[in-house]
């Protein structure tokens, strides 16, 4: 039933009209009730993905779980603290395990705000940057005092952090600056051919640039489509089927390509930075979600790393 219940979602999504991945990145252009979130998503056994759906846009704030003999590790705490109640929930209704560690895939409040709600003495483990983000503007956890990093990992590209538990291995990697100035880690189980890669990967969505590093980020991508992984979960957009967020990894590098060299071609043919989004030519990615909001800010980064200003920021891009 539910592979039958697959193919005909299947099938009403390769009947949208228009580019598909844009036709699927929001609720409304998939005509899904908000009621139906958040909702698990189950990967492989012990492991799943969470989305729960941000105000206004439409647009999911996603989760990984995996459930072990020794605990549940959850890797980006959602956004606020009733989201984090929400997964906590229906973590509790998967498994008699505790929460015992949570990874901070991206520290912006978005995936962070939440972190208060996780029962006291769950071991946060993040980038420096990340504890850096949490020393600044603090969340307060159970007993009121602000959340901080139990372990703070400074890890270095190609670096891998093995965190091993209940027999279940956890690869943590940092795969260079993308999303943000150094505070982007991506989780793989590889045993479970599972990679979740937080907000590297925004799925039929065009790039949030406030603190994005262009050509690292394209780099970061591409590293994780050499990946041995069935899975590759993105922080936000749908957990469709393994084949479709395996093609649609490559799309969003293919849009950032895109949205580099049209930042490139204008900038060198001295477009102001204000006339530049009107200007580019995105090609099949002009009508993906957020482009309106995010095309300015993404081109005036690649600017900025063409004339030599483009600044690495620690915990500046989530203010
Ligand atoms: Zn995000």
């Amino acid at each position: 039933m539910r592979t039958l219940v697959t193919c005909l979602l299947a099938g009403v999504v390769l009947s949208l009209p228009g580019n598909p991945a844009a036709a699927q990145a929001t609720l409304a252009s998939r005509g899904l009730d908000r009621a139906l979130f958040p909702r698990l998503v189950p990967l492989v056994d012990g492991v799943y993905a969470w989305e729960a759906v941000r105000d206004g846009d439409g647009v999911t704030t996603n989760s990984l779980i995996v459930i072990t003999p020794d605990g549940v590790v959850v890797v980006d705490p959602q956004g606020t603290p009733e989201n984090a109640r929400r997964l906590l929930s229906a973590v509790a209704r998967l498994t008699a395990q505790p929460v015992r560690t949570v990874v901070i895939g991206t520290p912006a409040r978005e995936h962070v705000g939440g972190l208060g709600a996780f029962p006291a003495g769950v071991q946060v483990i993040a980038t420096d940057v990340a504890d850096e983000v949490l020393r600044r503007e603090p969340i307060p956890g159970p007993d009121g005092t602000p959340v901080r990093a139990g372990e703070v990992l400074t890890l270095a590209v190609d670096d891998v952090r093995v965190i091993t538990r209940g027999g279940v291995r956890l690869e943590v990697r940092r795969l260079g600056r993308a999303r943000t100035g150094g505070g982007d880690l991506v989780v793989a189980l590889p045993e479970q051919g599972v990679l979740y890669l937080s907000d590297t990967y925004l799925h039929g969505l065009f790039p949030w640039p406030p603190g994005g590093y262009p050509t690292e980020w394209i780099e970061a991508v591409r590293t994780a489509e050499g990946m041995p992984a069935r899975w590759v979960v993105p922080g936000h957009g749908f957990v469709d089927d393994e084949a479709t967020l395996r093609r649609d990894l490559t799309r969003f590098r293919l849009a950032m390509e895109r949205a580099r060299a049209e930042g490139s071609r204008l900038y060198r043919a001295g477009v102001p930075i204000e006339q530049a989004a009107a200007m580019a030519d995105f090609g099949e990615f002009a009508d993906w979600p957020m482009r309106a909001e995010m095309a300015t800010g993404y081109l005036r980064r690649v600017y900025e790393a063409l004339n030599g200003t483009l600044k690495v920021t620690v915990g500046e891009e989530f203010k």
